[in-house]
């Protein structure tokens, strides 16, 4: 029997979510078996625990888009026992069981390498919303947005993406806007490499089709009339990336910044990235991060914490990364 976080739906479609035991017999199928050590608590995870977001495809489900752990069983020459991996995304926790739990069973294929630098924890620490945030600079990079380009807005800047993206941007040498509703946290994103702070509400409300242009480049989480009114103020050239939809799933933008001043639009996605591309950005993560700003960031909570956590993390209570302990 191993500890899960198990959501499961009754004939009449209430959903219920408890921490109980589960059979190993259980698990699903899957050629790599591993002891998890350390999960985390990602926007999508409490979305899917609180019932709040139709991420579950089929129940019983045990969430957690992302864990680190120890091979304990493998059908694989190429993973053997003992080695510790990293999983983040690839549907697990949606429709495949996921990583809050003691226990996981999944492909291979779906595993990356713990770099040599990093501890189980740490990898959780950063997670999938660090990982992301990762993705989002390397395609900031691929795109030519260099420190000398100009400044970055980073949306939702308290949050896991955020935090992870200004640690990283600033240590590599960008100048950070940090977009915020939480002015009280100026001496966390301040201590965490932002230059500057601007009120989360100077881009919810619709603004003009091109506003004074300002950031080389952006990283947002909120999507919505938050990302239209961080297009309409990009420098000419400028590149946003835009991995979430925190305030919202629409984009009710115009064309102008895209035909006037030939801005960029750079979708992220995670979950279904090449793995190239993970392993590329998490070499790059294990380089780049800070490790004492890293737990400055993070609060750690035991499984049984999973379920008041995502009510807490949804509502706006927590600040940076959220990692789960097992037991
Ligand atoms: P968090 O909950 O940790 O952070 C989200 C932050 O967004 C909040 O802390 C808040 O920051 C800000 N925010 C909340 N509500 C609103 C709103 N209505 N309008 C504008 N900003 C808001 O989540 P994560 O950082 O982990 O994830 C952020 C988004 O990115 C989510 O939508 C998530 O689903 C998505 N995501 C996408 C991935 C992908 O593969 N594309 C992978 C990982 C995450 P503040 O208080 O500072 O304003």
């Amino acid at each position: 029997m191993f500890k899960a976080v198990v959501i499961e739906k009754s004939a009449d479609g209430v959903q219920s979510v408890s921490v109980r035991d589960v059979a190993d017999n259980q698990l699903p199928k899957g050629d790599v078996t591993v002891r998890v050590e350390w999960s985390t608590l990602n926007y999508k995870d409490a979305l899917a625990i609180t019932g709040r977001g139709p991420i579950v495809r089929s129940f019983p489900m045990i969430p957690g888009i992302d864990f680190a752990g120890i091979v304990e069983s493998s059908q694989r020459e190429d993973i053997r026992p003992g080695a510790r991996v990293i999983l983040n995304g690839w549907g697990v926790g949606e429709k495949h069981w996921g990583g809050l739990a003691e226990k996981a069973t999944v492909s291979g294929d779906w595993l990356v390498p713990l770099p040599d630098r990093l501890t189980s924890r740490q990898a959780m620490e950063i997670g999938t919303a660090g990982y992301t945030a990762m993705l989002c600079i390397q395609a900031l990079q691929r795109e030519g947005v260099t420190p000398d380009k100009g400044p970055i807005l980073i949306t939702g800047a308290t949050g896991g993406v955020g935090s992870v993206a200004i640690m990283l941007l600033s240590r590599l040498g960008y100048h950070v806007v940090a977009v915020t509703g939480r002015p009280e946290e100026e001496a966390y994103l301040t201590a965490l490499g932002a230059k500057e702070m601007l009120p989360r509400q100077a881009f919810t409300t619709p603004g003009k089709a091109l506003e004074k242009a300002r950031w080389a480049g952006a990283v947002d989480v909120a999507g919505g009339t938050v990302l239209a009114n961080v297009c309409a103020s990009m420098a000419y050239g400028g590149v946003v990336t835009a991995c979430g939809l925190a305030a919202d799933m629409s984009f009710p933008s115009t064309v102008a910044p895209f035909i006037l001043r030939g801005v960029t639009l750079v979708g992220v996605d995670s979950v279904m990235c090449p793995r190239d591309r993970r392993l590329a950005a998490w070499s790059r993560l294990a380089e780049l991060i800070d490790p004492v700003k890293l737990v400055e960031m993070t609060s750690e909570i035991a499984l049984a914490d999973a379920i008041e956590a995502s009510a807490a993390l949804l509502d706006g209570k927590i600040r940076g990364r959220v990692v789960v302990r097992m037991s």
